[in-house]
């Protein structure tokens, strides 16, 4: 077994986890079976309970583990299938040895983070590659060198290394060159320090990610290499994609960073083939059409908080040769005018998921302008609520139909608490998470944009549908188009009189991959051009 470090210098938002799982691809196409795992040194157990704010988007694992975005970089990226124990946090490392410790396993020892939390990090690895079997195991450090919370991470690396034996260990230190205008130049002295914070623990990277502006010329990449002591062709260059993050193992292998891993651990493997990768992104760049989206949300100005469905919206726009620009709608802004003014330039409206009240009114106003305008409507997970709500008060006439979730006391509870949340006190790792089962009614657009009537996707929510309201709403033109095994939750919700309009209770932007889109996201697009032409 093999194992890449994936450290950060500098500053954070690098792009660590996308140069970790782009180096997957990579890997992975020279036939390798890679194992993906990252380390976040913070101390919340898992990320589900903070804030798109502090975080971005809480990715979801098919076990229903709530993970950093990054490992949905992995999943896009490769074919690993990764569960809860590739996303370790130092939240659950104590969170263990604390229970070990009650538990008196460590009688008559005092707990320390030598050896007792490094022997917890290592473990972690090695059950891991126990328990997916694989070549190469790339781990991503979270954070960037010289934070506090980093160091038993970064300590737990020596040992391992001496452990394993040099020759099995790279570390890809992925840091920031920046170009100072004033001197016309690019720098590097802050890479310079990052390793050395890295020395200081006992750790010499073997590989430098050089994030940068400008070209490295050989004077720059000879003095990084110098005082960073890596050899020469191990300084690479990473300037920003022109185009889409999808370039980034093509140009990484430009830049021989496989090979040069490979030699560094004596893997032997034919180069990779990236025809089918190169491919995809000659879709993305340069696509025969374009067309506009509306993604309706609260957290529209963050980068990080729709990052999958904004990657499914490109994966199923390079299916259709067609180019997505997305137009970020902040729901809150719609809120008491005329939607017209911001949706008619586009061909389809998308309502993500959201939790709280804040900008609910704008995305049932988004919804029913798709509605009443005929215009491709797919809304996930709280798009599916607000689909049921929209509905419920303006078709069936239900003014005051709304969530619990917004209205504790709401006469016409449309969506209400799943039944088993009802005594749900705690909030970490507590909402119905990660895959279920749908079947999919016979007839229904759902069936024929999935081609199929048994699915399983995964969810991330507490509030259901009310199946009370069921007749009520199918008299008039709603369908539940699929529903849990038993028939009691409902999954998939669409219109009988509307050309292309299906909400799911669940996250399909999970499940969608570059030369793989999902099927919903796939068929919305084909439904926006359709609509367009
Ligand atoms: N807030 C809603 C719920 O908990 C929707 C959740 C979501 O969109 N992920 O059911």
């Amino acid at each position: 077994m093999k194992y890449i470090f994936v450290t950060g210098g500098v500053v954070s938002s690098l792009g660590k986890g996308l140069a970790a799982a782009a180096l997957g691809t990579l890997l992975q196409h020279r036939g390798l079976k890679v194992i993906m795992q990252k380390f976040d040194p913070y101390l919340n157990v898992d990320p589900g309970t903070m804030s798109p704010f502090q975080h971005g988007e809480v990715y979801v694992l098919s076990d229903g583990a709530e993970t950093d975005l990054d490992l949905g970089h992995y999943e896009r990226f490769t074919d690993c299938v990764l569960s809860r124990a590739n996303n370790v946090t130092s939240g659950q490392v104590y969170e263990t040895i604390l229970a070990k410790e009650r538990r008196g396993d460590y009688l008559g020892k005092t707990v320390q983070v030598i050896p007792h939390v490094t022997d917890e990090i290592k473990g972690r690895i090695q059950r891991l590659e126990k328990e997916q079997g694989g070549d190469v195991t790339i781990t991503e450090i979270g954070g960037t060198t010289g934070d506090i919370e980093g160091l038993p991470f970064l300590e737990a690396i020596r040992q391992f290394q001496l452990e394993v034996g040099p020759e099995n260990v790279v570390i890809m230190h992925v840091t920031l060159v920046p170009y100072i205008k004033a001197a016309g130049e690019l720098k590097t002295k802050p890479s310079q320090q990052s390793i050395a914070k890295l020395r200081e623990i006992g750790l010499q990277p073997h590989v430098l990610l050089c994030r940068t502006e400008k070209p490295l010329d050989l004077e720059v990449r000879q003095k990084l290499a110098l005082f960073c002591n890596v050899p020469l062709h191990a300084v690479v260059e990473v300037r920003d994609v022109d185009h889409t993050i999808y370039e980034l193992p093509l140009t990484l292998q430009h830049e021989r960073l496989d090979d040069t891993i490979c030699r560094l651990l004596r893997l032997e493997t034919p180069p990779a083939e990236m025809n089918d990768w190169r491919r995809f992104v000659q879709r993305v760049i340069s696509p025969k059409k374009r067309l506009k989206v509306a993604v309706v949300g609260k957290y529209i100005d963050l980068q990080d908080a729709y990052k999958s469905i904004y990657e499914s919206l490109t994966h199923a726009g390079a299916a259709n040769d067609c180019g997505i620009d997305i137009l970020r709608i902040d729901s809150e802004d719609i809120q008491g005018h005329d939607p017209h003014k911001f949706l008619e330039p586009v061909a389809g409206i998308l309502v993500p998921g959201g939790f709280g009240e804040r900008g609910v009114e704008g995305k049932i106003a988004a919804c029913r302008y798709a509605r009443e305008q005929r215009l491709p409507y797919l809304g996930l997970c709280l798009g599916m609520q607000i689909a049921c709500i929209e509905f419920a008060r303006n078709v069936c006439g239900l003014k005051h139909a709304n969530s619990t979730e917004f209205d504790e006391s709401a006469t016409d509870p449309v969506i209400c608490l799943l039944e088993n949340q009802r005594e749900v006190r705690k909030k970490g790792a507590s909402m119905r998470l990660g895959s279920w089962p749908t079947h999919i009614m016979p007839g229904t657009l759902a069936e024929k944009v999935y081609g199929a009537r048994q699915i399983t996707e995964r969810h991330r929510h507490r509030y259901e549908y009310n199946m009370k309201y069921r007749e009520l709403m199918e008299a008039k033109g709603f369908v539940i188009a699929g529903t849990s095994p038993d028939g009691r939750l409902a999954e998939l919700v669409e219109l009988r009189d509307h050309p292309w309009f299906l909400a799911c209770q669940y996250h399909p932007e999970f499940l969608s991959k570059p030369n793989l889109p999902h099927p919903l996201f796939r068929g919305f697009i084909g439904a926006c051009l359709a609509n367009y032409e």
